[in-house]
């Protein structure tokens, strides 16, 4: 087994002398630093593109297992990157950059994730760009410890336990001057020890209802909701959806001195001047039902509770709704109206839902179509057959044409940049209260809210798609989430 330490040269020089057919050259047959594939072996090499699992492969074949091969996956939007060039260096790497290029790119790249996974022979880092994993480099075994390690010394990690599961979280300073916040998850894999980086910016993005890309009405609803003083406002939708985006959209327009907002979160994913942001910690007891308890003791008015994912947070947030409180939260349901036989199963009471719930806002993230190459393109028959199915005939009126992105160097080739949400929101209004208080399905609440007006999802996606925002595909993708 080779030593990390061990130079790529000094291992060809290894090599050579067990071979025995490797020379010196250069002036006097004196060795001038430079070894030649070509000197050891005899042929001609030629640089070729592989697969960072082929290079490993062969190097395993070799009995070569920590050879470090610095190579570069083929792709558009990373070639002469500077992980690459750190990469290159082969032996003389130094870690400690390499991890500081992996966030400065991601960054760079408006990555939300990035995900360390080793595999037979690599560690494959991919990013999560608008919400979509891609693969950005090959990292050769023979380093992934240390880069393990590195990444637990940033966060305060025991660098010696390698079978449990860790978090922590450290924040950086990148080269832009800009400070990132990480928080780190690491698990032991077959491969050994995964490592997922969630990327807090400092700098949120000014977003506004209407950035968000919420329509006229909806955005009129939402207005009503945040208006009252008392009640809850749920954003529905599953992970990665961009329900908390939409709350702290909400919190920063309710923010005026006047009032007291706290928030429960988990995790805190931007800081807002103004307002008292609690991180929840399990292990110390922080939980999001013990911190709502907590709040309510420091007499807030408006309350933001991350996620109600139990009944104990679910009873709690209701409480505070109806003991005059405004209070914004998010739901894992796939669309508005099953927020309500959702709460149901968290034992809560038809009438207290009644009571309490003033707007369920359902929502997906669709990627928008980069506008450097955007395009018409008609509908495919396969996706107007899609659509037909799940929209009936008088919501939609088809237009003739689409759009879609071509591809080019703005968007990496994906042919989008950004993400805007579809959504649809759902005013709880006499007619929906009277629904909850039969405990009617989530099917039928669905239809009473159409009939109040209310747009549905996959709706609100085809006019986006139809005015160019975003593709078909894109709606018909959120369908499956
Ligand atoms: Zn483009």
């Amino acid at each position: 087994m080779l030593d990390n330490k061990v130079t790529l040269e000094a291992y060809l020089r290894g090599v050579a002398s067990k071979v025995g057919s490797w020379r010196p050259t250069g002036a006097g047959g004196r060795y001038n630093g430079r070894v030649k594939l070509s000197d050891i072996t005899g042929v001609r090499i030629k640089k070729v593109a592989v697969v960072a699992q082929v290079v490993a492969s062969s190097a395993v074949a070799v009995g070569a297992a920590a050879v470090v091969a610095a190579t570069r996956v083929a792709s558009p939007h990373n070639s002469h990157s500077i992980v690459e060039h750190e990469l290159e260096k082969g032996t003389e790497l130094s870690v400690i950059r390499l991890v500081d290029l992996l966030i400065e790119r991601a960054q760079a790249a408006h990555a939300s994730d990035i995900h360390l996974d080793p595999r037979a022979g690599s560690v494959v880092v991919r990013l999560r760009i608008d919400g979509i994993l891609q693969d950005a480099h090959t990292l050769p075994s023979s380093i992934h410890h240390e880069v393990i390690s590195r990444i637990k010394i940033l966060c305060g990690l025991r660098t010696d336990e390698h079978q449990a599961a860790q978090d922590g979280r450290f924040r950086i300073t990148l080269e832009s001057a800009l400070s990132v916040d990480v928080r780190v998850s690491i698990v032991p894999t077959y491969h050994g020890e995964n490592a997922v980086l969630r990327l807090l910016s400092d700098q949120a993005e000014e977003f506004t209802l209407e950035t968000l890309g919420l329509t006229p009405e909806n955005r009129a609803k939402i207005l009503r909701a945040i208006n009252k003083p008392h009640g809850m406002i749920l954003a529905t939708g599953p992970t990665g959806s961009g329900k908390t985006t939409t709350l702290y959209t909400l919190v920063k327009m309710l923010n005026v001195p006047a009032v007291s907002i706290i928030t429960v979160e988990d995790p805190i994913e931007y800081s807002i001047s103004g307002i008292n942001q609690i991180q929840i910690n399990p292990r110390t007891g922080l939980t999001f039902a013990n911190g709502l308890r907590s709040i309510l003791r420091q007499d807030p008015n408006i309350i933001m509770v991350g996620e109600i994912r139990d009944t104990e947070t679910a009873g709690l947030a209701v409480n505070t709704a109806l003991t005059g409180h405004l209070v914004l939260s998010t739901l894992h349901t796939n669309d508005a109206p099953t927020t309500l036989p959702r709460l149901l199963d968290m034992k809560i009471e038809p009438y207290l839902i009644a009571s309490t719930v003033n707007i369920a806002i359902g929502q997906r993230l669709v990627r928008r179509i980069c506008k450097q190459c955007k395009e018409e393109r008609p509908m495919t028959s396969a996706e107007a057959g899609s659509l037909s199915e799940i929209m009936s005939a008088e919501l939609i009126e088809l237009p003739g044409v689409f759009y879609a992105g071509s591809g080019c160097e703005a968007c990496a080739g994906t042919g989008y940049r950004g993400r805007a949400g579809i959504h649809e929101v759902m005013e709880i209004d006499n007619d929906i209260r009277e629904a909850i208080l039969h405990k009617t399905s989530a099917r039928e609440i669905r239809d009473v809210a159409i009939r109040q007006g209310m747009t549905p999802l996959v709706v609100d996606g085809f006019h986006k798609a139809a005015q160019g925002l975003t593709t078909i595909e894109e709606v018909l993708r959120t369908r499956y989430e």
